[in-house]
């Protein structure tokens, strides 16, 4: 067992902090140290690990000063050990990454960046994506090719259904406003939109989602029903890159 806390941090960031049964915690993508320190302070909590997915700004920010103030060993990509701050421990593919009692495998899914990974809780049921797979989004692609995010994506949807996702960002309305105007008449994902909107109009995250809903309802992972779905994805991520918010 894992427990995982939502700390929205920055202005639409997600860090999560995670207590493993015997205490162990870990903070994932600190943007920012200030509240994670605010928040351990307030519940008494000791800081273990920093598991970084991505070495980008919003998800590192805090890494050193938490470091400093907690004692917390830092842990991202090998690769990327050059520009994750602090970087200590050197992840690779398929790692396991010890967190107490429980096992976090690690899932190297280039595309957002080339050193981005993903932690999967497989006993959990739990997968940390970063900035990789959105809710009814996906990042985009800074450093990668769109073949090696939708391989990437693949690797993910491979995974259990159930599976809960927990990603980087709160970008489901921006993501479904997207969605919807791919298909406007769609009536499960107006349905969807107002049930978004409730959720983030009391100020609630609208994560965890599941792999299984997000293989129904995320326009980047339906492009696997393509007869040819890496071209799919590419134009679909190119749509997106040029989509106007303003509609919102
Ligand atoms: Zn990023
Ligand atoms: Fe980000």
């Amino acid at each position: 067992m894992v427990r995982v806390t939502i700390l929205p941090v920055l202005q639409d960031n997600y860090s999560y902090f995670l207590e493993a049964e015997d205490g162990t915690t870990a903070i994932i993508d600190p943007s920012a140290a200030e509240p994670v320190l605010a928040f351990l302070q307030a519940h008494g909590k000791p800081l273990h690990y920093i598991l970084n997915t991505h070495h980008h700004a919003d998800h590192v920010g805090g890494n050193l000063e938490l470091s400093q103030e907690t004692g917390a060993i830092i842990a991202g990509f090998q690769g990327d050990s050059d520009r994750i701050p602090g970087q200590y421990i050197l992840l690779r593919d398929q790692d396991l990454f010890k967190l107490g009692n429980s096992w976090a495998q690690i899932l190297h899914i280039p595309g957002h960046t080339l050193g981005h990974i993903a932690y999967y809780f497989e006993s959990e049921s739990m997968l940390f994506t970063g900035d990789t797979l959105f809710s009814l989004g996906c990042g985009r692609l800074f450093e990668g090719t769109p073949e090696a995010m939708w391989h990437s994506l693949s690797r993910l949807m491979s995974l259990p259904d159930e599976t809960k996702v927990y990603c980087g960002h709160e970008y489901t309305l921006a993501n479904l406003a997207f969605a919807r105007s791919l298909a406007p008449n769609d009536d499960a994902l107006k349905k969807l939109e107002y049930a978004l909107k409730e959720k983030r109009q009391k100020d609630l995250p609208t994560l965890p989602s599941t792999l299984g809903f997000e293989k129904i309802f995320n326009p980047f992972l339906t492009c696997i029903h393509d007869a040819s779905p890496v071209e799919a994805f590419t134009k679909r991520r190119a749509l997106k890159d040029a989509f106007n918010y303003s509609s919102l």
